[in-house]
This record gives C-alpha cells, sequence and structure tokens, in this order.
C-alpha cells in the first residue's frame, strides 16, 4: 500500500507550494513534491519566482538603481558621494542571501501548516499515483487530489544556442559577478526590459534586439510610447523588427548576426541574454495522457480541472499570464475547490508590472481594447510632474490614465508608468474587483503628499474635474 495523502502537490512555485499550504489549512494531508536543486545541489522550495525570477530580478533591480540614483542625481540632491564604486559579488551576494532566506522560510511555513516536503521529481501515474525520485530513492505516493504546478521553462531559439556564461537566460544573467562592457538582450518583453536596464544601471552599454514592430503591445499604447521615450533617454538602445539569425563565439564575446527592414547586420557584444518568452513546462510529468494544447499548456476547464477525475493543474503550466500572483491566487482558489469551498479569481483584474524605471503597472482594458470591443468610455489622465510627491523624490517621469465605462463610470482600467506605480497599481485591481467607479474614487479622500493622489486627479481628470493639472476636455 503506497503512502496516502489527501493532496499531492506537484511543484513547489508560487502557485504550488501556496496551493499546498492552504490544502493542508483546510485541514487535508497535503504532501509537495519538488526538485529543484540551488547552485550548491541542495533541493529547495520556491521555483522560478524565488529562485531565478521575481525575487532576485527585483533585488538586482532595486540595488542597480540606488547605484544609478546617487551617481546621477546624488550631487543635485547635495549628497556627494566621493569614490562611489560598484562592489557586484557584493551585490551578487545580497540578492542570493535573500532568495536563500526566502526559500527557507517556505520550507518553515511547511513544517509549520503540516505540508510534507517529498523531495525529487514527480511523475503522475494512473489512480492518482506519483512516482517521486529523489536522493533517497523512488517511492510511490497516492492521493485523493492532485495539483500540477510544474511552471515553465525559458524558450530557447536556434539562432542562440546558450553556452555557459556568455549567452544566457535569466537564471545566467542574475549571476554575472562582473560587468559587461557591451551587452545584447534578445528579446524587449519583461525579462528584457528589466535585466537589460539592472546591466545597463551598472554600466554596460545595451542593445536589446525585437523581432516584432511595435514595443510593448500589450500595454496601453500611450503608457508603452511614453516608456519607449523614457528608456531611449537612458541609453536603452531597443532596435524594433530586429531578427537574430545566429551567433558565434569569438575572443571578443558574441557576434551577433541579424535582420531588419535595411538588410543583414552584424555586432559584437561581450555578453548576450535571451529573453524570447517561456512555455509551459509539461514534457514527462506523466505516464498517462494528460491533455495539453500545441504549445503544451495543459488543458483545464474555468475552475482548474483537467480532464482526468481529481487531477487539477495551475500558474505557469496552464493558459493565461505567467504571473506568480496569478499562479498563487488559482492555487488558493484550488485549494479551496477540493475542500468544498468556493475558489475565486477575477481573471479581469490581474495586476501586471514591470519592474523598470520609472515602474510600468496596469490593471483591466487598455484604451485600443476597449475601442476594438465598441465600448464607449472616459479617459482621466495625470502627469507625474504635477504631483509634488513625485516632485520631492525627484522622479516626475510617467503618468496616469484611467478608464472609466462611459454610461456607468465604472472604472475598466488603470494604466501608470511612474516610480513606484507598482505600488499605486493595487488602488486600481481593488477598484475594479469592487467595481468602483471613477466618481467613487473621487469621493475617497487621498494622503497629501502622496503618489496615490495621481490616481485620485486621474480619476477626477476623467470628468474634467482635475485640479492640480489642466484637463483635457472630457470625453
Ligand atoms: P514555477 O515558479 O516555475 O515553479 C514550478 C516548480 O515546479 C519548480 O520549482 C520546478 O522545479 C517544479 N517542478 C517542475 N516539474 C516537476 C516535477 N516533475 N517534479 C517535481 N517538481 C517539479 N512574475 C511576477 O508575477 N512578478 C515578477 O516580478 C516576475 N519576475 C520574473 C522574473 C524572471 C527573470 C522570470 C523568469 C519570471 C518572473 N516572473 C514574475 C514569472 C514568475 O516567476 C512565474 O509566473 C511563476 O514563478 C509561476 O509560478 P508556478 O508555480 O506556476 O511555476
Ligand atoms: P515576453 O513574452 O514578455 O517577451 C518576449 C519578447 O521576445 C517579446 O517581445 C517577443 O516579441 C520577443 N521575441 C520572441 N522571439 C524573438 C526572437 N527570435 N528574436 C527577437 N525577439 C523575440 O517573455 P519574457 O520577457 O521572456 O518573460 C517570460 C514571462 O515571464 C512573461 O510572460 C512574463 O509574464 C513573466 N515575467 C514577468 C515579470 C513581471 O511580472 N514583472 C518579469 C519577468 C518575467
Amino acid at each position: 500500500m503506497s503512502e496516502q495523502y489527501d493532496v499531492v502537490v506537484i511543484g513547489a512555485g508560487p502557485g504550488g507550494y501556496v496551493a499546498a499550504i492552504r490544502a493542508a489549512q483546510n485541514g487535508l494531508k497535503t504532501a509537495c513534491v519538488e526538485e529543484w536543486l540551488d547552485p550548491n545541489g541542495e533541493h529547495v522550495l520556491g521555483g522560478t519566482c524565488l529562485n531565478v525570477g521575481c525575487i532576485p530580478s527585483k533585488a538586482l533591480l532595486e540595488s542597480s538603481e540606488k547605484f544609478e540614483s546617487l551617481r546621477l542625481h546624488g550631487a543635485e540632491e547635495g549628497i556627494v558621494a566621493e569614490g562611489l564604486h560598484l562592489d557586484v559579488p557584493a551585490m551578487i551576494h545580497r540578492k542570493d542571501k535573500i532568495v536563500t532566506e526566502l526559500t527557507s522560510g517556505i520550507a518553515q511555513l511547511f513544517k509549520a501548516n503540516g505540508v510534507t516536503w517529498l523531495k525529487g521529481r514527480g511523475t503522475l501515474l494512473a489512480d492518482k499515483q506519483i512516482r517521486v525520485s529523489g536522493p533517497d530513492g523512488e517511492r510511490i505516493v497516492g492521493a485523493q487530489s492532485v495539483i500540477i504546478a510544474t511552471g515553465s521553462v525559458p524558450v530557447n531559439i536556434p539562432p542562440a544556442p546558450l553556452t555557459g556564461s556568455t549567452i544566457v537566460d535569466n537564471t545566467g544573467a542574475l549571476a554575472w559577478n562582473t560587468v559587461p562592457q557591451s551587452l545584447g538582450v534578445i528579446g524587449a518583453g519583461v525579462i528584457g526590459l528589466e535585466l537589460g536596464s539592472v546591466w545597463r544601471r551598472l554600466g554596460a552599454e545595451v542593445t536589446v534586439l525585437e523581432a516584432v514592430d511595435s514595443f510593448l503591445p500589450m500595454a496601453d499604447a500611450a503608457i508603452a510610447k511614453t516608456a519607449a521615450r523614457e528608456f531611449k533617454k537612458q541609453g536603452l538602445d531597443i532596435r524594433l523588427g530586429t531578427l537574430v539569425t545566429g551567433t558565434e563565439i569569438t575572443d571578443d564575446g558574441v557576434l551577433i548576426r541579424y535582420k531588419d527592414s535595411q538588410g543583414e547586420h552584424s555586432m559584437t557584444v561581450e555578453r548576450l541574454i535571451v529573453a524570447v518568452g517561456r512555455l509551459p513546462n509539461t514534457k514527462n510529468i506523466a505516464e498517462i495522457t494528460l491533455p495539453v494544447d500545441a504549445r503544451g499548456f495543459i488543458e483545464i476547464d474555468d475552475h482548474c480541472r483537467t480532464s482526468i477525475e481529481g487531477v487539477w493543474a495551475i500558474g505557469d503550466c496552464v493558459r493565461g499570464p505567467m504571473l506568480a500572483h496569478k499562479a498563487s491566487e488559482e492555487g488558493i482558489a484550488v485549494a479551496d475547490r477540493i475542500a468544498g469551498k468556493i475558489g475565486h479569481i477575477n481573471y479581469d483584474a490581474v495586476p501586471n508590472v514591470i519592474y523598470t524605471h520609472p515602474e510600468i503597472s496596469w490593471v483591466g482594458k487598455t484604451e485600443e481594447q476597449l475601442k476594438e470591443e465598441g465600448v464607449a468610455y472616459r479617459v482621466g489622465s495625470f502627469p507625474m510632474a504635477a504631483s509634488g510627491r513625485a516632485k520631492a523624490m525627484n522622479e516626475t517621469a510617467g503618468m496616469v490614465k484611467l478608464l472609466a465605462d462611459a454610461q456607468t463610470d465604472r472604472i475598466l482600467g488603470l494604466h501608470m508608468i511612474g516610480v513606484r506605480s507598482s505600488e499605486l497599481l493595487a488602488q486600481g485591481v481593488i477598484a475594479i474587483e469592487m467595481q468602483a467607479t471613477a466618481e467613487d474614487l473621487q469621493c475617497t479622500m487621498f494622503a497629501h503628499p502622496t503618489l496615490s493622489e495621481a490616481v485620485h486627479e486621474a480619476a477626477l481628470s476623467a470628468h474634467g474635474l482635475a485640479v492640480h493639472s489642466v484637463n483635457k476636455k472630457a470625453r
């Protein structure tokens, strides 16, 4: 008789570990299988997000941001940092320490909540049995319910195969101990912009090669346009409509061959990051037929149920945005559904953030989507340059843009580019979740002086009532 659990979760990223904790909180006997090994060969929890994704990238974004801010703007604020210099190994060490603290924190949470951590690779077998192949050999465990949360892996492209530490993906680009003089990045998506920003701020000359002709097509066009202008000012060289056709390691680094509308070209960079998207990690995870779509995403219904009774799937390995908080919310909802409770997810209110400087943040529909859907809307906007707090922070770039339904006044979208806009975004998420109107935000009191006041003013501006900026005629 195999070891039997109520719930076995395969994968302990932000989808799986959160699902496991909630399942245990719901009184279910829960185990979580995880195979990730850290660079020292130790088993760790946390998945992509904690080990090589959200957390380490934000640690380096913070450090590099402080360095650049002091270097460029310290003197004008009367802070003279003589001999300001970088200690990249110390920066990387701090990042690694944060990762270790957080991943071991999950191990403690597992203990505290009574979740059993099964170290090793999990394979789904028939009858909801799972083979765990780990450091202690193989064992079979059984479950009433299985939650698959195996996440995603970076896309590799044939013209730029990874090579140790010269052509790398996100994992390699978060571990360099020195700053390359020149850096190429393939892909002007979220990872390309975030990691390109880190190394540019630390001194690299960064060129981003993007295949598509438009910049940040998923963002509201006005925000994307402002972002492109800000990045250009910072010296990030973003080349759209550029297809990499080949790479070669040379004595000087990497020779990149690419083509654009002007023809074929080449350039040499010291190092290269490949950031062209991620694919679901669903190969060889089951020895039974687990239906997947053409790109490998596990097929599920609206409640994250697969077609196999009692088998659920969540996070990056299923449809929807590849975001940690989306994975976690699905994990909680599924663990609650298994326990007979109601699991709630509002896919219309998923927050999106690109942690560049300034940060790009949005929730809900873009103006382009509303136009396409034929929805009549009002626009309110407010420039960060008119915010007293932003001025005090020396951070006046960007804007807040709010979209509200022309008839019902319900807030349909909040789009921002500005310092710490990631922190302002929750206001838009709550507003959409609570079905608030622009008027509801207008009637709400915001502390002064805060960056949040820009959201208030954008809501006022939607009705031509902004006080601290000139109103455009309300549309
Ligand atoms: P994962 O985090 O990928 O975890 C899956 C886990 O399953 C892994 O630990 C893996 O080892 C394990 N696993 C897989 N197969 C098996 C198996 N057969 N047996 C045992 N274990 C298995 N998202 C944000 O929301 N905000 C951000 O700021 C952000 N920044 C990012 C930065 C980078 C550089 C990257 C790469 C990603 C970033 N993301 C961010 C995306 C985020 O990391 C993912 O959306 C999130 O990790 C998905 O969670 P998950 O649990 O579905 O999968
Ligand atoms: P992405 O989809 O955001 O961007 C990939 C970019 O590469 C796209 O612009 C695409 O057009 C381009 N591209 C694709 N093939 C190309 C080629 N051959 N040559 C040149 N350009 C090419 O993917 P990503 O940046 O790799 O990130 C992967 C996922 O991780 C994203 O879906 C994102 O949701 C998640 N992520 C989120 C955050 C965050 O929330 N802040 C941060 C990092 C990653």
